[in-house]
């Protein structure tokens, strides 16, 4: 008998269980998932067709902070329907772009559409400008196979929308939403050379973006619009500034914790060395 009623709860907790870590993800198709991390903290994943992050924070009654997009409009369409389906429909949301590639800011002509305010560095703007057509060429070279022609199809005529609140990338800002105030920082030169970060210092969560490399990585990905040598220093940079991250979130793969940021650094180190001794 004691063992029957083992078993039952051993089953009960188990279908509470995996009911609980059902409802943490919400799959808005096959390649948008959204993935609730703790409390009012949302890893929003798009794959087109690579897997990118972006993440959305309540930081208040009716406010959403956004930081980065999907690659696409329609997919930050879709994201945003499930915002007010979410949080209601007078929600209203910030956005931040932490870099000028399409897995950054790809998903702003949604956003803007619905006139909410899009941050970004005058940097973004400009690098949008002059390199997105050569960056967008290499991204469509490497979708050639057949299989990746619905992606392929997307990018070769794609339209950049820059950030409609342009700020000087050398300055530090404070962006406030709801009850939080967004740290935007940025270190130097990375994986591109506009790439920011940015800290929410209530919650000790760290934006790393593309700047940060994933913990199950040991790769620093593309490179042709960075600098391996700036980058290690920008990480010494970043861990001076934020000494205290409890969660980081990479541009690309999993969460992690403070010790991203010396996981990217002999990442980018060990480029940088290879790179060097291969010229
Ligand atoms: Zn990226």
């Amino acid at each position: 008998m004691k063992k029957t009623i083992a078993v039952l709860f051993t089953l009960a907790l188990s279908a509470l269980l995996s009911a609980n870590t059902a409802s943490k993800e919400i799959k808005l198709s096959a390649e948008l998932i959204i993935t609730e991390i703790e409390t009012d903290v949302y890893l929003v994943t798009h794959s087109f067709p690579w897997p990118g992050n972006s993440l959305i924070v309540k930081t208040g009654d009716r406010d959403i902070l956004w930081i980065d997009t999907p690659y696409t409009p329609d997919a930050a369409q879709n994201v945003l329907a499930w915002i007010n389906q979410t949080f209601g429909s007078d929600a209203s949301v910030t956005e931040i772009n932490t870099g000028f590639h399409i897995d950054n800011l790809g998903g702003n002509e949604a956003l803007l559409k619905k006139e909410i305010s899009v941050y970004g560095s005058d940097l973004t703007c400009e690098l949008l400008k002059k390199k997105s057509p050569s960056t967008m060429a290499k991204m469509v070279e490497w979708l050639k196979d057949e299989k990746m022609t619905k992606y392929r199809n997307v990018y070769a005529s794609f339209k950049f929308y820059p950030p409609n609140r342009v700020f000087n990338i050398n300055k530090e800002q404070k962006i406030k939403c709801g009850d939080e105030e967004a740290i935007v920082y940025y270190p130097g030169p990375t994986h591109t050379y506009d790439n920011l970060v940015v800290y929410l210092p209530e919650r000790k969560i760290l934006f790393g973006g593309c700047m940060i490399v994933a913990a199950e990585s040991n790769k620093p990905g593309f490179v042709e619009d960075g600098n391996l040598s700036a980058w290690v220093v920008s990480m010494d940079k970043l861990s001076a500034r934020f000494k205290d991250c409890r969660i980081i979130i990479p541009g690309h793969g999993k969460a992690g914790d403070g010790s991203l940021i010396k996981h990217t650094r002999e990442v980018v180190s060990a480029a940088l060395l290879n790179s060097k001794t291969s010229n």
